[in-house]
């Protein structure tokens, strides 16, 4: 049994691809663009799936969203619950893991939403790193 990938984003789309995957012609959960029958990968490392072209990828179809933006205080705090869930300082925080985090659960701003009020991943963990740091002082 091996885990299906997006050929797009490489973020793991099915757990049980025996077989060719996905059956029908789908959209990618996280990049939401469109994966042909059969066309999903079952060979990527998951070391991959931390590379810039994903994110890029990820972002890119985010910012595609038109999501609206969210308030800056609301992304600073989604970013800090999403860094604590995955154990890493804020800093440091990787958006592949945001989306992965903030797509199973609804309290938190779509990946989309953080960028568009952000203007880019790098700010949006500055700007959270930076009222962290101001509300322990
Ligand atoms: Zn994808």
């Amino acid at each position: 049994m091996a885990t299906a990938h997006c050929p797009h984003c490489l973020l793991p789309i099915g757990d049980d691809a025996d077989g060719p995957f996905p059956a029908q012609r789908m959209r990618c959960p996280h990049c939401r663009l469109g994966i042909a029958a059969g066309r999903a990968r079952t060979d990527v490392d998951p070391a991959t799936v931390s590379s810039g072209s994903a994110a890029g990828v990820l972002a890119n179809a985010a910012r595609r969203e038109d999501a609206e933006a969210a308030d800056p205080l609301v992304v600073a705090e989604a970013l800090r619950t999403v860094a604590a869930r995955v154990e890493v300082p804020v800093a440091r925080l990787r958006m592949l893991d945001y989306e992965r985090l903030s797509a199973a659960d609804a309290e938190l701003p779509a990946l989309g939403s953080v960028l568009a009020s952000a203007g880019s991943w790098k700010k949006a963990r500055q700007a959270a790193a930076d009222a962290l740091a101001a509300s322990d002082g």
